[in-house]
């Protein structure tokens, strides 16, 4: 709970409570800090049943893992909670960057010498029936996090060029039943294409109705020709964005890639 008023002026205010603002607040409380983290409560993985991979805490809820987080910051006094999106977030003081002041949806207002922007980031997924619906269930954007689950099926990728080609060869490493599906040309060159047909991965190119689906799990890519291709998971790297506009607003570069 946060005790801290608008008057008080705070070391630093973390904005967002993911793993990223729960690991900076244990270290920033550890050093003494007063600290306030804010959070609106819209986890990037919010939608997938188990954060996987993560050292000592491997297969557990992704909601699990921030309420252990939170749990072990209780004895750090100094670091309080507040529930609320910041809306706004701007430089005061003689020298820029000297202390910021942020306003939450609320109207509440607090200022701090220090703003963490822990706001992680949101994922655009292609505009495909199915896709946003099976997103962390049968549409997987890594290996590393869901290969394992899915290891030896039938497995797609949605992608084409560089992207579609480079997911393909690192999925070998998980199924050896593949497809690469382009929606579309897959831009690909000559040796590409063959360097797919020696993985034994197939290259569709046909455009992709939507993801058929039963009880949340991908069954099959529904081609605009009417074949259906019956698949158990699809490999997509979809274009990450700011979650929140705040580093824009106060005036950081964003490079292409969406990363500040
Ligand atoms: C489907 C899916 C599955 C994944 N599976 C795994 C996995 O198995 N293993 C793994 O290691 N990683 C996994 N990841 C990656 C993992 O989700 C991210 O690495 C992790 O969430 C990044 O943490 P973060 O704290 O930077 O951002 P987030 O977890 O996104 O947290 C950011 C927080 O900031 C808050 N916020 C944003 N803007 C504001 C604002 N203006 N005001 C207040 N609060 C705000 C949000 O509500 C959110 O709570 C997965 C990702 C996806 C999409």
């Amino acid at each position: 709970m946060n005790t801290y008023t608008s008057s008080s002026l705070l070391d630093v205010i973390i904005v967002g409570a993911g793993p990223t603002g729960l690991s900076a607040a244990l270290l920033l409380g550890r050093s003494r800090k007063q600290v306030l983290v804010i959070d609106s409560g819209q986890p990037r993985n919010a939608v997938s049943h188990a954060a996987n991979g993560f050292f000592s805490r491997d297969g557990i809820a992704p909601s699990e893992l921030l309420q252990i987080g939170r749990e072990q910051l209780h004895k750090y006094k100094n670091v309080r909670f507040q529930t609320g999106k910041v809306i706004d977030a701007k430089p005061l003081g003689t020298e820029k960057g000297d202390r910021f002041q942020i306003t939450l949806d609320s109207g509440e207002q607090f200022t701090t010498r220090k703003l963490l922007l822990a706001t992680g980031v949101t994922d655009k997924l292609p505009a495909i029936a199915g896709f946003a619906e099976l997103w962390g269930t049968g549409v997987f954007h890594c290996p590393y996090c869901h290969g394992w689950e899915v290891q030896d099926q039938p497995l797609a990728i949605y992608g084409k060029g560089a992207t579609g080609f480079e997911m393909a060869q690192h999925l070998t490493g998980w199924s050896r039943d593949l497809i690469l599906c382009s929606n579309g040309n897959a831009e690909l060159s000559e040796d590409q294409r063959n360097q797919l047909s020696m993985w034994g991965v197939e290259l569709r190119e046909e455009k992709i109705a939507r993801l058929e689906q039963e009880n949340g799990a991908l069954t099959g890519i529904a081609l605009t020709t009417g074949e259906v291709i019956p698949q158990h998971g699809i490999f997509v790297q979809p274009q990450p964005h700011q979650h929140s506009e705040l580093a824009k607003q106060l005036g950081c570069n964003l490079a292409d890639s969406g990363a500040v």
